[in-house]
């Protein structure tokens, strides 16, 4: 299994670290030319997501990095990433990969509450740490999209199909427990390309 970073801007170092954990492998996105490599599952990190927005398009990954979401590549995107994949983010006009069912508020703690850290229980995955930073929440989910945990009584983790968001950043704390999840997201979508495959059988002379 390999993974690919998105490491244009923001905290992708950690993503790497977290993977290593794992002893899975990862590679750092950087350039059109990384999205010809294989890959099998997608992270884009926190950091600033106007200028990954940006940058995503000045260097032509927007279209290719969205066309292999919709195709099913597992994505997981965290906080800034939350906000690259949502298809609509209610305090920004700009949206940008914009392949995931979720509406996003920006920074949307305010300034004093910019950044703290708190504990709360996700579906099916525990008690998770959650550290946030100037984060967004989703305020409201469409279409397939499961929420799999809250705070605040906002929506600050989802999924949907092939798509992953934390509106925290795991990376920043030392529980596996959503990459884990994602790498059974992963997981399970190879399982399945294995199944659909068509055996070819050759005549045995
Ligand atoms: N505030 C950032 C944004 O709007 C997200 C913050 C983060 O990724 N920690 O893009």
């Amino acid at each position: 299994m390999n993974i690919a970073i998105l490491a244009l801007q923001g905290a992708f170092i950690e993503h790497a670290h977290m993977l290593s954990q794992l002893s899975v492998s990862s590679f750092f996105l950087r350039k059109k030319e990384d999205v010809e490599r294989p890959f099998d599952g997608l992270i884009l990190p926190g950091g600033e997501s106007t200028s990954q927005g940006k940058l995503l398009r000045e260097l032509g990954l927007l279209e290719p990095l969205k066309q292999s979401i919709l195709e099913g590549t597992p994505v997981f995107g965290t906080c800034a990433g939350l906000l690259l994949l949502a298809k609509k983010i209610e305090n920004d006009e700009r949206t940008h990969l914009a392949t995931m069912n979720i509406c996003a508020r920006r920074n949307a703690y305010g300034r004093q509450l910019g950044s703290f850290f708190t504990e709360e229980t996700g579906k099916g995955l525990g008690k998770l740490p959650m550290t946030f930073i100037r984060a967004p929440y989703i305020s409201n989910v469409s279409g397939e999209t499961q929420i799999l945990a809250q705070c605040q009584g906002r929506i600050v983790a989802a999924r949907e199909k092939n798509q992953l968001v934390t509106a925290f950043h795991p990376e920043l704390t030392k529980d596996l427990t959503v990459h884990r999840y994602f790498l059974s997201m992963i997981r399970e979508r190879l399982r399945n390309k294995e199944s659909s495959a068509i055996p070819i059988f050759l005549p045995s002379h």
